[in-house]
């Protein structure tokens, strides 16, 4: 598909979803027949009713160790016929390791294609997009390398670094030398200053999660007295030593703007912050980063900063597995957002949720999924992935010619979540049962215990309420808190949670250090009755593990004692 491609492609894409599937099915097991991983079910047929009656069903955790020999140099065809290139690392797991997933130039040249009719989406629903400056807000992570030399990096960092980003029409205030750069810092200062030097020229502010967006705002609330000094002045601050970065805003900064900087100042002066991405970039007409899933928890924080004047555009749907599909009515209300599958990307199959999110087991085609029915992905791709689950439960809400439009509902396992890394159930429950082993020695007995997602600070971290009673002494009213004992409480249980969790906590930008806070005794028997009045029946009554009611936990903040926080990352 050329890049110079229009809406018809759209068109066509979903009104032949049916034979684009199959014909993608098709050449996915012509080339990877002769993989040692499909050889084992189909002995080298490429025959797609043997592939569905004999490949199995998988969850990473089966495919890792193919995955893993490939990362550690043995021939790409364990798993593909195309040669393995790259490998994504997912922010998703459960299990306490990171994900990666094999990825190829065909993976590289889906997303740029993906991006290409996202866009043209987009241009569809707003004029003038195509003649002003997009503003999405993109930071790179460090690429490693495998044990084989392949690199390694999240999809977003490997396809910005490679060839199909250079080529997309991107319209961005910034420089790709600033979007490059490896310190997040100074290429976020960079990409805030070129967006402001042009904000008449910008029509859309964004950044491909709502957790990002909402960081970057919070890190203009605290520089912009210096953009405004640069701006002043014509030049970059010193600090600002990325000689790329420089260069590319010598380029956009070219002389003195006080009239510029004296608006700045006024705007960002004021009191409130309400409705600030629209008053310095008056033309833009959307904010667009993606605001389902875990990342609904930001609408308010973004409706407030765009004071209820943009639309909130969730653009599409994407993991390291496959990229999925695109929201083709970026105007409507978030909880509206369904997004429409493209099946040219992977082959797609969906296996029955029922409403506790076990599988029920029926497996249908991309055209076959029943309105209203809750399913999992499978995703079948072009770089080593057979009928892998991918974790999110979706629900059909209609069907764009024959493609059909989900809504997402939630991560399959997820409870907690502040960035884009899924803390389920058993992640906090060991992270608890860690805590507890090293109150064993002191007097501290645990009598209440939930958690919460504290987004309000930035960036957002975890919050553990605890309740102690005395194990001796139990007449005590004040119980005297070690600090010692409880700050490394904090550190065992961000040592016990998942890698991805770890890996975003580790550079303090994604996720800040996890928080304890010691109520008073009788606090949670206070929440408890709190929602037995609103309804829940005290002898089947749970404390649940995470609260989201604001009320809810207003019970638990009237009773705050002391709060701890970890003192250092854990280890990656
Ligand atoms: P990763 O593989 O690290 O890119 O993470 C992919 C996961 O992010 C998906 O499986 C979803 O759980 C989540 N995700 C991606 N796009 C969306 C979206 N538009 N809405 C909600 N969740 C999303």
């Amino acid at each position: 598909m050329s890049l110079g491609c229009d809406l018809t492609v759209l068109e066509e894409l979903t009104s032949n979803a049916k034979q684009i599937q199959d014909d993608v099915l098709t050449k996915i097991l012509k080339a990877n027949a002769n993989t040692e991983y499909l050889r084992r079910f189909l002995q080298g047929s490429s025959d797609k009713e043997l592939f569905k009656k004999n490949v199995p069903v998988v969850s990473y955790e089966d495919l890792k160790p193919y995955i893993d020999r490939v990362a550690n140099g043995e021939p790409s065809d364990v798993i593909s016929g195309e040669p393995i290139t790259a490998f994504f690392l997912s922010s998703g797991t459960s299990s306490g390791n990171q994900k990666i997933f094999p990825a190829n130039n065909i993976f590289l040249e889906n997303i740029q294609i993906f991006y290409t009719l996202g866009s043209l989406v987009m241009s569809k629903h707003f004029d003038g997009l195509k003649q002003g400056k997009v503003i999405r807000f993109t930071f790179i992570h460090p690429i490693s390398t495998t044990p084989c030399g392949l690199p390694l990096a999240p999809a977003v960092t490997s396809f910005t670094k490679s060839e199909y980003y250079r080529s997309l029409a991107k319209n961005s205030p910034s420089p790709d030398q600033i979007i490059l750069c490896p310190d997040t810092k100074q290429s976020m200062y960079c990409q805030l200053l070129c967006g402001l030097v042009q904000r008449d020229e910008v029509v859309t502010v964004g950044a491909v999660f709502a957790s990002v967006l909402v960081q970057v705002i919070h890190f203009l609330e605290n520089y912009w007295k210096e953009f405004a000094s640069n701006i002043r002045c014509g030049h970059v601050s010193e600090w600002i030593n990325d000689l790329s970065c420089r260069d590319s805003v010598s380029t956009i900064l070219v002389e003195p703007n006080p009239e510029l900087a004296d608006l700045i100042e006024n705007e960002c002066g004021q009191k409130s912050w309400q409705g600030i991405v629209s008053r310095l970039w008056p033309k833009a007409k959307c904010i667009d980063a993606i605001v389902t899933g875990t990342m609904s928890q930001y609408i308010p924080a973004l409706e407030f900063y765009s004071n209820n004047k943009l639309p909130l555009v969730s653009k599409a749907y994407a993991s390291s597995e496959a990229y999925f599909g695109l929201n083709l009515e970026p105007l409507c209300k978030p909880q509206h957002v369904s997004y429409t599958f493209l099946p040219n990307m992977s082959y797609f199959e969906f296996i029955d949720v029922d409403d506790d999110g076990g599988t029920a087991g029926e497996i249908v085609d991309l055209v076959n999924v029943k309105l209203g029915h809750y399913y999992e992905p499978l995703v079948t791709n072009y770089s080593g992935l057979h009928r892998c689950r991918v974790g999110d439960v979706l629900q059909v809400t209609g069907f764009y010619n024959m493609a059909p439009q989900f809504r997402f509902v939630r991560r399959k396992n997820t409870v907690l979540s502040v960035y884009v890394e899924p803390t389920t159930e058993d992640d906090v429950l060991k992270a608890l049962a860690r805590a507890t082993s090293v109150l064993e020695s002191s007097n501290l007995m645990l009598a209440g215990f939930t958690c919460y997602a504290d987004i309000s600070t930035v960036p957002g971290h975890y919050v553990i309420y605890l309740e102690f009673r005395a194990k001796v002494n139990k007449t005590t009213s004040v119980l005297p808190l070690d600090n010692k004992v409880l700050v490394e409480c904090c550190c065992v249980m961000e040592e016990s949670l998942n890698g991805a969790y770890r890996l975003f906590r580790s550079d303090n930008e994604h996720i800040g250090a996890l928080e304890l806070r010691v109520v008073q005794q009788g606090t949670f028997d206070s929440l408890m009755e709190f929602f037995v009045s609103r309804g829940s029946s005290v002898s089947q009554y749970k404390t649940p593990m995470c609260l989201k009611s604001a009320e809810a936990l207003k019970v638990l903040e009237d009773k705050v004692l002391a709060r701890f926080f970890s003192d250092k990352s854990p280890p990656i």
